[in-house]
């Protein structure tokens, strides 16, 4: 064997560091706040970490009622805060659930702009009047379910939701139409835990050829019991059509203690994924995560723990005003989930529900942060930014659309391998619009024009 040139350090002239040192913020991804201080907030100055790690205390603590959560702020946030969110609950068509977790990673100093606030807690002074053109299941999610809970609108996958509750209730969830509980201002179709309606669902996909492909949504998973989910994922998995599952829970992003100490419920999870592994098909965990603040050690050391059992986790996120509607916010975002082995994999701009109209974006904002993130790390951890526009054309890539007035704020998609022939139409919130087109808006006679202008350039 041929011996090695001897390299002499101190003669070599060659550059090595041609890019010049790296800025500190490039690496703010990796530092995550290990825990949240709990004690700083009075109703839990006495709880242990113990306490706080076990997800049945996180789940029985979870604030279910505006009051009590009132209750809770007393003596951290002020007075006008309080009074606010009083305003807030009572308008909002959303159910409420938020977990002391959550409440100790808000900052209370400053709620009326904290990121994790603005998801999961209404105030009446930031509240815009909904869109003219909004509708309640924005998505016609009903319309496309053959049975109730199982929306099949795409080719080869379909929708199953086998429960209507959540871990957490968000302000922009597109499902407001059934998960929670009936609020002051909606009646919910609702989705119980009903193994009829199940079987029905069951059927109708075993019955389906075409179907390779089920979303098992909500509601969320992590409110199915570990036998309720090998029932679910067992069942599909051994369905001949059946080659992916995807379980859907936003719980890692506001309960990850579930998965560090439910040990029955992780166990469940793994044993489906394994299942599927041995008849070789993919059962992957969807997540969602909206914000780099939802990222802390706990939630560091559960996704470890998942990626330890080889399990896949995937995120969708929401483009959320003020929340993460920036470049550095949504870059930091999907670096540091790259970092915990969560794969980004779509980032939806804001559908159309009611209540929430001061939380939409416009497509043009979607665009622009796209171009951003785009390169910024691995491609297979850099989101898409889709679209579902209203009327069950399903996710469109944001710049892929047919037309895109600035100005009105109306876009038209089409969707030809979904719904043929068919556009579908986005419209941006009002307030964030150029003024002429604020001024069009605000006289119901100019909405059908605006909405005509749109359809006649895309015939
Ligand atoms: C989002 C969605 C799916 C899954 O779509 P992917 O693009 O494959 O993630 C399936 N069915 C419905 C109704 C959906 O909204
Ligand atoms: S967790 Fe998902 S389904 Fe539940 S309220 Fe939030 S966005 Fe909606």
């Amino acid at each position: 064997m041929a011996s090695l040139p001897v390299l002499n350090v101190s003669d070599a002239q060659i550059p090595v560091h041609k890019k010049p040192p790296v800025a500190a913020e490039e690496l703010a991804h990796r530092t995550l706040l290990e825990k949240p201080d709990w004690r700083r907030i009075p109703a839990y100055k006495d709880v242990t970490d113990e306490q706080f790690m076990d997800h049945n205390w996180q789940a029985k603590k979870s604030i279910t009622r505006p009051d009590k959560l009132l209750e809770t702020l007393a003596g951290i946030a002020s007075p006008e805060f309080i009074k606010d969110a009083t305003e807030g609950f009572s308008r909002a068509p959303m159910s409420v659930r938020v977990s002391p977790y959550l409440m100790s990673l808000i900052d209370w100093n400053n709620p009326e702009d904290d990121p994790l606030r603005i998801q999961f807690i209404p105030i009446a002074s930031r509240m815009l009047p909904d869109h003219p053109k909004l509708g309640l299941d924005s998505l016609h999610e009903q319309e496309d379910a053959p049975v109730p809970g199982l929306t099949h609108r795409y080719a080869d996958k379909a929708l199953f939701l086998p429960l209507d509750t959540c871990p957490v209730y968000c302000r922009f969830c597109t499902r407001s139409y059934a998960v929670g509980n009936d609020t002051e201002l909606v009646d919910k179709v609702h989705l119980r835990v009903d193994v009829e309606r199940w079987a029905k669902a069951f059927q109708y996909i075993s019955e389906r050829p075409e179907l390779e492909d089920i979303v098992v949504s909500g509601g969320d998973a992590y409110q199915l019991r570990p036998e309720q989910l090998r029932f679910i994922g067992e069942t599909l998995v051994r369905m001949d059509n059946i080659r992916r599952i995807r379980i859907a829970t936003k719980g890692p992003a506001v309960m990850p203690q579930k998965i560090l100490t439910d040990h029955d419920w992780l166990d469940a999870v793994t044993w489906v994924v394994e299942l599927g592994r041995k008849l070789h098909k993919e059962v992957v965990l969807h997540t969602h995560f909206n914000h780099p603040n939802e990222v802390t050690g706990i939630t560091r050391d559960a996704m470890l723990r998942l990626f330890e059992r080889g399990i896949t986790v995937r995120n969708q996120s929401v483009m959320i005003r003020n929340v993460n509607d920036s470049r550095d916010t949504m870059k930091l975002l999907v670096r540091r989930l790259g970092h915990i082995h969560v794969h980004p994999y779509y980032v939806y701009v804001h559908d159309m529900v009611k209540g929430a109209e001061e939380l939409r974006t416009t497509v043009q904002t979607a665009i622009d942060i796209e171009k951003y993130v785009r390169g910024s790390t691995a491609g297979f951890n850099t989101p898409t930014f889709v679209v579902d526009a209203p009327g069950g054309g399903g996710k469109r890539v944001c710049h892929s659309y047919e037309y895109y007035n600035r100005t009105t704020g109306v876009s038209v998609y089409k969707a030809p391998s979904v719904k043929p022939g068919q556009p579908f139409l986005y419209f941006d919130p009002v307030n964030q619009l150029p003024e002429e087109g604020q001024r069009r808006w605000a006289d119901p006679k100019e909405h059908e024009a605006m909405v005509e202008e749109a359809l006649q350039a895309v015939r």
